[in-house]
């Protein structure tokens, strides 16, 4: 049993970041220029500079996906969901900068506007621009062109290099940092912490992060639509806690060598390590072309979501479509302690689209599986749940679905007074 801990990593990351302020108040060249508004005007235009590039290297770090982030977070997903939540916070504020500090250098006339705003000879003012013009064409794709997952992935990694002009811009223009010691040490500090994070994973991680080597020893097909890849160990086994997850990769041209996340279908004492894939999109598609004696590189295992996570040995499991997988590997592990009582909801268009349904009904007794088909009883929800599975106090609640059905199973059982702490969610989708 877990006890459920708070976590301090996110307030440490706020404070960390709003330190650069504390030290810019604490420069000796401040007051004398907190005379005019045009001052006034540009030393916030400087603070957004400073705490917007502290931001910057922390949304850098947490994008890493070190494995004490997964764990102190409670999850990859939530660790990715704070990357993005500093990130975007970090550009507005990397985007006032610059229109705050105009006050100060368009000298209220147009012309000297233009001459701020456009790239010259000052090479360390250049590489401001050039990070934030980087920043803003990489945000723009994201949130507007909306392109397919891999190109974005690929595209996203270039905000490495937004931040590395940023960072030169910060260290070779005349400013405060170049004038306060204790400030360009700490900025100097971060930014250089950042930029070895980002070598490591996105620059050198095939070479520096751990993987474990498997070895692909079959790929049954379990319906029209799912396939399931077996893998055996090269070497040493992958230890894992049910319901965590894994990225994977192959190193077979007919599939590509990009790593996907998949949650581990297999249990934990299993000699083989299973994933149990939907056809989704390109990558998905072609591991049906995936032949036995390929190599895996696995790297993991990742997440929280696992009923050993949990206050109480009553549980109820929800699981939508393909995010049965997660509660297969759980289901096995209960082979290994039945101190759990469980109702398993699978919900499913129709029945065809299931997988392991009669493995899982006879697993365990303990194991109540119900299966439910909203092509002939509409979407579930919770006076159906709490029909079927009785009281829902004193019960850890596990959803594994798609997000629209997570968000409106979330909203009724929290509008029905349970604990928030109680209810414990997965998506296949970070
Ligand atoms: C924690 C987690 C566990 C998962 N477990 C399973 C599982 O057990 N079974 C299963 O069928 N699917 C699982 N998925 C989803 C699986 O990763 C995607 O379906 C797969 O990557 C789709 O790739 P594609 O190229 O076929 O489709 P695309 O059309 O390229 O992608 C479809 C969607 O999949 C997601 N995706 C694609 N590539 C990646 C990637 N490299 N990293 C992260 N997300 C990506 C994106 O949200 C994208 O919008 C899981 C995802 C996550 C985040």
């Amino acid at each position: 049993m877990t006890k459920i801990k708070h976590n301090y990593v996110w307030l440490a990351i706020v404070i960390l970041s709003l330190v650069p302020a504390l030290l810019w108040l604490l420069s000796p060249s401040l007051l004398p220029r907190l005379g005019s508004l045009r001052a006034v005007m540009s030393d916030l235009g400087q603070l957004a500079g400073l705490i917007g590039m502290a931001l910057f290297s922390f949304s850098l770090i947490l994008s890493a996906r070190f494995r004490f982030l997964d764990k102190y977070f409670k999850g990859l997903n939530n660790v990715y969901a704070k990357h993005s939540l500093i990130g975007q916070v970090a550009f507005v504020l990397l985007l006032f900068h610059p229109l705050l500090l105009l006050f100060k250098y368009a000298g209220g006339s147009f012309s000297g506007a233009m001459l701020f705003l456009s790239l010259s000879s000052n090479w360390p003012k250049n590489w401001g621009w050039l990070a934030l013009v980087l920043m803003i064409s990489l945000i723009v794709l994201t949130l507007y062109l909306k392109p397919k997952y891999n190109i974005w992935k690929w595209t996203h990694k270039f905000l490495g290099l937004s931040f590395f002009f940023a960072s030169l811009h910060v260290f070779l223009i005349p400013s405060d940092v170049s004038r306060y010691a204790p400030l360009r040490f700490y900025m100097l500090s971060l930014s250089f912490l950042a930029l070895a994070v980002f070598a490591y994973r996105t620059l050198f991680g095939k070479y520096l992060i751990k993987k474990y080597k498997y070895t692909v020893s079959a790929v049954k097909s379990l319906n029209d639509n799912v396939l399931e890849v077996i893998m055996k160990p090269q070497g040493r086994k992958l230890d894992f806690n049910p319901g965590q997850f894994i990225f994977v990769s192959f190193l077979d041209s007919k599939v590509g060598q990009e790593s996907h996340p998949f949650s581990i279908s297999s249990g934990p004492s299993d000699g083989e390590l299973k994933i149990t894939a939907k056809v989704l999109g390109d990558y998905t598609e072609k591991l049906a072309n995936l032949s036995p004696g390929t190599t895996a590189e696995v790297e993991g295992p990742f997440g929280f979501f696992s009923h050993k996570n949990s206050i109480y040995n009553n549980q109820i499991w929800i699981a939508g479509g393909i995010g049965i997988t997660p509660f297969l590997s759980m289901a096995k592990s209960l082979l290994d302690n039945s101190d759990y009582s469980i109702d398993l909801f699978y919900c499913l268009k129709n029945e065809s689209e299931s997988v392991y349904l009669d493995w899982l009904k006879n697993i365990n007794p303990k194991l109540r599986v119900h299966l439910f088909c909203y092509d002939k009883s509409g979407y579930i929800n919770i006076d159906i749940i709490n029909n079927i599975a009785g009281s829902l106090s004193e019960k850890d609640i596990f959803i594994c679905a798609p997000p629209v059905m997570i968000g409106s199973l979330k909203k009724q059982f929290i509008g029905r007074g349970i604990d928030k702490k109680l209810i414990h969610s997965e998506e296949f989708n970070f």
